[in-house]
């Protein structure tokens, strides 16, 4: 049986069926990487995706983003990084088409424009899945829908101006394309650092809420810091190992860019050259943004995190005795006199909020979340049987929310899917479970 044909792009068009032994929902690079191993596996399947094939990277980056992880990390399963340039960046345009040609190549069962709507265990055993296309049932799950789902804005936005023209991180295309006037970016995270050197390079009057992400140099005693952090196995360190554990999966990410082939980001030079700083914006009154008094201690805290990445490889060319040129450490070049407390609402034209996302999986009727809304998994395999996430930040290393680890990590769980569907045993909760979890899910238990 046969549900309805939706899908919107140039991949071949489809029938989905109403009973799937998996169902993959997502077609991002994860839900590809792990379809191209159930694919060699023999595996049948279908890739649920409700936009197009990369839709985040095509349609939720701005127009100059480039990768900040060099090209060489690009390396998905039987697609590795083809082309020239191995150690730089890839521009938006590129990654689009890097991902979009790793589908071409193996043809996997993708249906795009069909959203998933709720994922319930079924009755009988597997799951049920709604879709804008229709019911589906499946005997396992992969939910490989990213880690970005719904961009945060603070309340008091609200209560701003209406000719303020405001934007998420993820609607920001260019800075022509904001009116004229100081714009003002919230947060220093790698998409507010980047968004504020777009605007800062191409002239605007920035000013820029400084929050307490770290930051990393580019490059380092002759080598791009990805490289080092790559040959001390930084990569391949699971979460468990991490310093700060599981919390390492709620982390900002370093801010550093692969701009014009990759360099630093240093807000004091961007400081020194007009852009105008500030501590952590804390809320609007009488007419005034507010901040906290922590933009000395911020840069600072970026600078010392800059510089224990910078031990740590010195240790390491110390211990193995590597042959690298010596290289002097970044020394301040600006430092606030004072810490500015308050920014006219009047002085500004657009703000950019980049201060993050926060996850979506309401619609996940499966009863596998902590008590902060995480889905609870051990390297992405749930409690649930038959049900997976994939794709999510240091879901298992640094790597699995990025391309650098994406490709582990599906193999794994297409080995634990093949597994379980070779053992015949149940998957879903079961009768007695699913008939509960669907009441709770309800409101009615
Ligand atoms: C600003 C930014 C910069 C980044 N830079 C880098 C970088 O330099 N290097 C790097 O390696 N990584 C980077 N990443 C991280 C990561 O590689 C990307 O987030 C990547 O898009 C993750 O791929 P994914 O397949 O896991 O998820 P996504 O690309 O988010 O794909 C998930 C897909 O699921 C679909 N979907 C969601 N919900 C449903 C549903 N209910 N039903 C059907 N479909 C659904 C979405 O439409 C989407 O296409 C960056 C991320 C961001 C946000």
């Amino acid at each position: 049986m046969t549900v309805t044909l939706t899908e919107t792009s140039s991949s071949p068009v489809r029938a989905l069926s109403a009973r799937v032994p998996v169902a993959v929902v997502g077609g991002g690079q994860a839900g590809l990487s792990l379809s191209w191993h159930l694919v060699q596996r023999g595996v049948e399947h279908v890739v649920l995706e409700r936009e197009t094939i990369a839709h985040e990277w095509a349609d939720a980056r701005w127009d100059s983003f480039c990768l900040v992880t060099p090209n060489w990390q690009c390396r998905l399963p039987g697609w590795p990084y083809r082309g020239d340039d191995p150690d730089g960046f890839m521009v938006k345009d590129e990654v689009v088409a890097f991902v979009r040609d790793y589908a071409a190549s193996f043809a996997p069962p993708v249906h795009e424009g069909v959203a998933v709507t709720r994922l319930a265990p079924a009755p009988a055993g597997g799951y049920l899945l709604s879709t804008s296309a229709g019911e589906v049932a499946a005997d396992q799950v992969v939910l490989a829908v990213g880690g970005y789902h719904l961009p945060v804005v603070p309340p008091y936005a609200t209560a701003l101006p209406e000719r303020v023209v405001q934007l998420h991180s993820q609607q920001y295309r260019s800075p022509d394309r904001l009116p004229p006037g100081d714009v003002l970016v919230v947060g220093t995270g790698q998409s507010g650092a980047q968004i504020a050197e777009d605007l800062h390079l191409a002239g605007r009057r920035v000013h820029l809420a400084v929050g307490s992400a770290p930051r990393i140099a580019r490059r380092y005693r002759g080598r791009d810091m990805v490289d080092w952090l790559h040959d001390m196995g930084h990569y391949d360190m699971p979460v468990e190992e991490h310093r700060d554990g599981a919390a390492a999966r709620m982390g900002t990410n370093h801010y550093v860019t692969g701009r014009d082939g990759g360099r630093d980001i240093d807000l004091r030079r961007f400081a020194r050259e007009g852009m105008q700083l500030y501590g952590p914006l804390t809320g609007v009154r009488d007419g005034r943004f507010t901040f906290a008094p922590e933009l000395a201690a911020n840069l600072d805290r970026a600078d010392r995190v800059d510089d224990s990445a910078k031990d740590l490889v010195d240790a390491y060319i110390e211990r193995t005795g590597t042959d690298a040129p010596v290289e002097p450490r970044y020394t301040p070049v600006w430092a606030p006199e004072t810490e500015p407390e308050a920014l006219d609402v009047d002085r500004i034209a657009a703000i950019v909020w980049a201060i993050g996302f926060r996850a979506d999986w309401s619609w996940v009727r499966v009863p596998v979340f902590d008590g902060a809304g995480y889905p609870t998994h051990v390297r992405g395999v749930t409690a649930a049987p038959g049900l997976y996430v994939l794709g999510l930040p240091w879901l298992h290393t640094w790597g699995s929310g990025r391309f650098a680890g994406i490709a582990r990590d599906a193999e794994y769980l297409a080995d634990r899917i093949t597994e379980l569907a070779g053992s015949g045993a149940p998957t879903g909760l079961g009768r007695a479970l699913a008939g509960a979890a669907a009441a709770s899910a309800a409101g009615i238990a």
